[in-house]
């Protein structure tokens, strides 16, 4: 029956392939539905992360890093050189040749894992079957045991910053600037804004960010927000909270920003060459449910799933960014696996609450469990550890010592309950915690590890140290915490 498989999946970006390749090598005839067109015509698999997300925002961030340090911290190292100078093109063309070999990658491995790939816009009908409508308008139903929604999701637009074609762009169009904007403003300091406004304050924009929230990055530990933030404005961000845009107007190839603070009721403005609206995304579901198809978005317009990514219909699931929870690639690749393990083996699970958050700034953001606020809100008596990169050695090897460590543990178990780091390497550190989390450890059990010397793993060893007082390399302040 070669209109008839186990699993059909809707969207090959990072939730939908991994469940397509996971089913596929769990024996189960799958496919995987794809709108995207990539330059040739041809689908292209990899989402919003591979094609316009995580991986080009990377990329770039790694050439500007490597711009700034040639500029600016070279001479420290004693490397003189006589002067460096940005190719903006073949800095995106760079990012771009990476986007298309990982993209090609994914379409090689479900030819490897024998995953069909179908090419246009799929549409969940009642029944379990769904319709695949091609580039050329014809049409084809495929019935399907199970099906798989992972559709993700698209950038929040706001009405007083409507995109213009290249003067006031979303995320997307923020990876394609072909020179560098002298000013550039930035609507939303939440991790796209700060990390697409750090590229291009990097080489040499001068940068604004105008946040609409009184808090720099709520959902962070707050300590660590505040060291981050003092850190943003050393590099000379120009970060302003509780700045909400109201409008704007283009003229004459720049926009002009209108914004209102608390503390002050007349308008401010802001004028810029190029505008980034970074303010949010969305779930993408248009032209996706047959109406008594039987699948129910909730009140915010995410797919309706429980725990383990069923909807309303049995044998529907959702996973990734069209449904609740951090709108981030690993959360949705996790889910992938775990439906598919549920379609074949029928026990699954995901650790919601072990979900690490990163900001690939440099220095970066990253963050595992529990934040201060959050224990201190739980009623939970607890204790906490930080340490400074600047008492490390490696840090101060690489002239990068900006940033700290903290690690909170409940104060009778000692079960580590969140690792918070903003610092060089933050997101390889916090992954260490995520590790230890997962097997339940205790600071002692981390206390007891060996790290390797000289590392900036050792911040986080010397922090779990410090939840007890006993931090080697800096003078221990009194254990903090609440009891
Ligand atoms: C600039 C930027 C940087 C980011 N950086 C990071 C990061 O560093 N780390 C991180 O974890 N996350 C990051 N994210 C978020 C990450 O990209 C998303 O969380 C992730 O892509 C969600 O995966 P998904 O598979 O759910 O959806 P998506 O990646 O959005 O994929 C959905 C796919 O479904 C397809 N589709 C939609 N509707 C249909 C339909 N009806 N029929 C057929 N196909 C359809 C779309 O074409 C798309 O390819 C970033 C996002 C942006 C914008």
């Amino acid at each position: 029956m070669p209109n008839k498989f186990d699993v059909v999946v809707i969207g090959g970006g990072p939730a939908g392939y991994v469940c397509a390749i996971r089913a596929a090598q769990l024996g189960l005839k799958t496919a995987c539905i794809e709108k995207w067109t990539g330059d040739k015509g041809k689908p292209q698999l990899g989402g919003t992360c591979l094609n316009v997300g995580c991986i080009p925002s990377k990329a770039l961030l790694d050439s500007s890093h490597k711009f700034h340090e040639a500029e600016a911290d070279f001479k420290q190292h004693g490397i003189e050189h006589s002067g460096v100078k940005l190719d903006v093109p073949a800095m995106i063309a760079r990012k771009n040749k990476i986007v298309a070999k990982l993209c090609m990658g994914v379409e090689s491995l479900f030819k490897a894992n024998g995953v069909t790939l179908l090419h246009g816009m799929g549409k969940v009908l009642a029944g379990k079957q769904v319709e695949l409508t091609r580039n050329d308008g014809s049409v084809e139903t495929f019935d399907a045991e199970n099906i798989v929604i992972a559709t993700g999701s698209t950038p929040v637009e706001i009405p007083p910053t409507p995109l213009t074609d290249d003067i006031i762009v979303d995320s997307t169009g923020a990876l394609e600037f072909q020179e560098v904007p002298e000013r550039l403003g930035v609507i939303g300091a939440g991790v796209i804004g700060l990390e697409l406004g750090s590229v291009w304050a990097r080489v040499g924009s001068k940068v604004t960010v105008l946040e609409a929230q009184d808090a720099f990055l709520a959902a962070a530990d707050q300590q660590v927000a505040k060291e981050a933030l003092k850190i943003f404005k050393k590099q000379k961000l120009d970060i302003r909270m509780g700045a909400r845009v109201v409008g704007s107007d283009v003229a004459n190839g720049e926009v002009a920003v209108r914004y209102t603070t608390a503390d002050s009721e007349e308008e401010q403005s802001v004028t810029f060459d190029k505008l980034i609206v970074a303010v949010g995304r969305r779930p993408y579901t248009e032209g996706l449910l047959e109406p008594g198809c039987g699948v129910n978005l909730d009140e915010r317009g995410f797919i309706f799933v429980d725990e383990q990514c069923r909807t309303d219909v049995p044998g529907v699931f959702a996973i990734g960014d069209v449904v609740r929870g951090p709108m981030l690639a690993h959360k949705g690749s996790e889910e992938g696996v775990m439906v598919a393990e549920l379609i074949k083996e029928k026990t699954a699970q995901v650790n919601y609450d072990l979900i690490p958050s990163v900001i690939y700034t440099h220095p970066e953001v990253a963050w595992v469990g529990q934040t201060e606020e959050e224990v201190k809100a739980s009623g939970e008596s607890y204790k906490v550890g930080t340490f400074p990169f600047a008492a490390i050695g490696r840090a101060l090897a690489a002239n990068d010592t900006d940033g700290i460590v903290k690690v909170i543990a409940h104060e009778e178990t000692d079960r580590i309950l969140g690792v918070h780091v903003v610092g060089p390497s933050a997101a390889e550190i916090v992954q260490q915690g995520v590790i230890a989390m997962e097997f339940g450890s205790s600071t002692e059990d981390l206390q007891l590890t060996m790290f390797a010397h000289p590392t900036l793993s050792e911040a986080l060893h010397e922090a779990v140290l410090a939840v007890d007082g006993h931090a080697i390399h800096m003078p221990n302040r009194k254990p903090r915490g609440k009891k």
